[in-house]
């Protein structure tokens, strides 16, 4: 009689792969989920032109989203030091980059 796979026994490198893209796509509905509740949450709270209003927010959290990602650095162009490429404002002397 076959018996059941335990923890312990050892796993096939083909198996771990597809266990792991399950894992990662079970992660990635549950987010999706999340997101979906969160923008109906928000949605239900305006009032007046709340498609516009929507689009709108939707706009400017992808804008810093994707400002926040930035990675590298900046030279500031007053004093010539380097600053990390998220920062607006030089850190040495608050020249605006
Ligand atoms: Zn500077």
């Amino acid at each position: 009689m076959r018996s059941l796979p335990h923890s312990a026994d050892p796993v096939e490198p083909h198996e771990q792969h597809a266990q792991h893209e399950q894992h990662e796509q079970h992660a990635r509905h549950e987010q999706h989920g999340v997101l979906c509740r969160f923008r109906s949450e928000v949605y239900a709270c305006l009032d007046a032109r709340a498609d516009a209003l929507f689009e709108l927010a939707d706009a400017v959290l992808c804008a810093y989203r994707e400002e926040r990602n930035r990675v590298g650095s900046i030279v500031c162009t007053k004093c010539r030091e380097e600053n990390p490429a998220t920062f607006e404002l030089c850190w040495n002397c608050g020249w605006s980059l």
